[in-house]
């Protein structure tokens, strides 16, 4: 029986311990932090306690049969909602066609789901507390791992590193190869902060939105109507000229910026003494070399401003299955792995960094309304032809880099039909710009994928 080590009980990491034990592979999965680490108050913690999860997590969740499950857990998003500053809400529709799902989870219920899942695999042993330190390649083939807090290292037939943007399996793969991926800090940091907002009328809910000069407040409905599970961005440099502040002062910070949402009492308080998030991307490789594998954020961490990381790790894992099962080995379905994707984690990037500037600046543009007026237009006009890209990120699994050229050109399509009073455009100019517009993207799309 063939065995196989994972570093990183993330969602990368269970995901494949499952899918790997269904195939009759041995799997060990080692996580550095504690079992109790990552119960629920724990990693809420940590991180931003709500996330994003759209077509291509659930669609890969399908795979393992959880869908159902992960639909249960999370609410379902219709769109933007818009606070600016003057007070002026604004909702504008996700996906024109009413049918795109995106739910708003909790991770550490993201998590359970598939933590039992891994538990439920008799092939599955779980070791918490034991992290990846380094590895080495063995004989045959093989390789050897060390973990911290055990003295012996064991032999396997592949190593898969989910262990997330600060990944030891990415730092011994750099020294190995004598190649170096490149890491970002991003300015921008972060805090969660729970809400109470005025509930939104059905149908017109999702995810709000406060784009403000120099910081971002976001909030995904949280399990009753009303509540938010909210995180705040602000470049680190602020982190003094706010979180300094007493809690009174910070409360009366939030009353001004957002003055149409609540914080629960004590929230102020405890948002002062919650760490501040850093936000780092990952980008570079080549992510594999014989039978060692990166994925999810080890391989390529991206900014969260498209809500994507977690479903293009879901993803990830669920590409690298249909490589096992169709390559002879480990090694040779890592490399088609790596080909595949590395062009999509590239864009996926790119289109995630370059989000944060629509939600910080051009939300609060007029120009912003108009734009996702004419978007929801053609996309009724003229389905099929017309996917906005936003749409075919969250409810499609085209892969990320023929969606970052559809964008293209789908902007220089908009700039030609953009009206200035907002009124869709003559019918007869319309038609013929997408024709044109249907020539370049149906040859974009007759492409192969990589
Ligand atoms: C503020 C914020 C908001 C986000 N919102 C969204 C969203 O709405 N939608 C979305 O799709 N994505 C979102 N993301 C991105 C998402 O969180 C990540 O892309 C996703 O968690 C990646 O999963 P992973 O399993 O690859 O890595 P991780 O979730 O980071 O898991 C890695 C695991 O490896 C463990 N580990 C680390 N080092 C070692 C070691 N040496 N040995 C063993 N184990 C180790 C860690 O403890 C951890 O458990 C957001 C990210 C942030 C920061």
């Amino acid at each position: 029986m063939k065995r196989v080590c994972i570093a990183g009980a993330g969602l990368a990491g269970l995901y494949l311990a499952v899918a790997l034990a269904r195939r009759g592979i041995a799997v060990q999965l080692h996580e550095r932090r504690e079992a109790s680490e990552l119960g629920l108050t724990e990693d809420a913690k940590r991180r931003s306690i709500a996330l994003a999860l759209s077509h291509r997590g659930l669609h890969a969740l399908g795979s393992l049969g959880l869908e159902a499950r992960a639909s249960e857990i999370g609410r379902r998003m219709l769109g933007r909602v818009i606070h600016q500053a003057s007070g002026e809400l604004a909702f504008s529709a996700y996906d024109p066609t009413g049918q795109g799902r995106i739910l708003a989870v909790q991770r550490a219920e993201l998590y359970e789901l598939l933590a039992d899942a891994a538990r439920r695999e008799p092939l599955v042993t779980l070791r918490f507390g034991q992290g990846l330190r380094d590895w080495a390649h063995g004989e045959d083939g093989q390789v050897q791992v060390r973990f911290d807090n055990l003295a012996q290292p064991a032999t396997f037939d592949a190593l898969l590193g989910a262990d997330g943007a600060d990944s030891r399996t990415r730092a011994t793969l750099e020294r190995q190869r004598g190649v170096a991926f490149q890491r970002v800090d991003f300015e921008q940091a972060y805090k969660e902060v729970r809400l109470r907002v005025a509930p939104r009328p059905a149908g017109q809910d999702g995810l709000h939105i406060w784009p403000r000069d120099e910081v971002m407040l976001i909030g995904l409905p949280g399990r009753q109507a009303g509540e938010l599970d909210g995180t705040l961005f602000l470049p680190r440099a602020a982190e003094a000229a706010w979180f300094g502040l007493d809690a009174a002062a910070l409360q009366q910070r939030f009353a001004t910026l957002f003055p149409d949402l609540q914080l629960p009492a004590g929230e102020a308080q405890a948002l002062r003494s919650r760490p501040l998030g850093r936000i780092s991307t990952i980008e570079g490789g080549p992510w594999c070399d014989g039978p060692v594998l990166l994925v999810g954020d080890a391989a390529h961490a991206v900014t969260p401003f498209l809500g994507q990381g977690m479903n293009c790790a879901l993803e990830d894992c669920e590409l690298l299955l249909d490589c096992l099962d169709q390559a002879s080995g480990f090694a040779p379905a890592f490399q088609a792995f790596y080909q595949q994707r590395r062009e999509d984690a590239q864009a996926l990037g790119q289109m995630s960094t370059r989000n944060l500037q629509e939600m910080m600046v051009e939300t609060r543009t007029p120009a912003y309304a108009r734009q996702k007026q004419l978007e929801a237009w053609l996309a009724t006009r003229f389905p099929g032809v017309f996917l906005p890209s936003y749409s075919a990120i969250t409810f499609d699994r085209m892969p990320y880099a023929k969606v970052l050229r559809m964008k293209t050109l789908q902007e220089a399509l908009l700039a030609r039909l953009q009206t200035a009073s907002g009124e869709p455009p003559a019918a007869a100019q319309a038609e013929r710009e997408v024709a044109a517009y249907q020539a370049a993207f149906s040859s974009l799309m007759a492409e192969p994928a990589c």
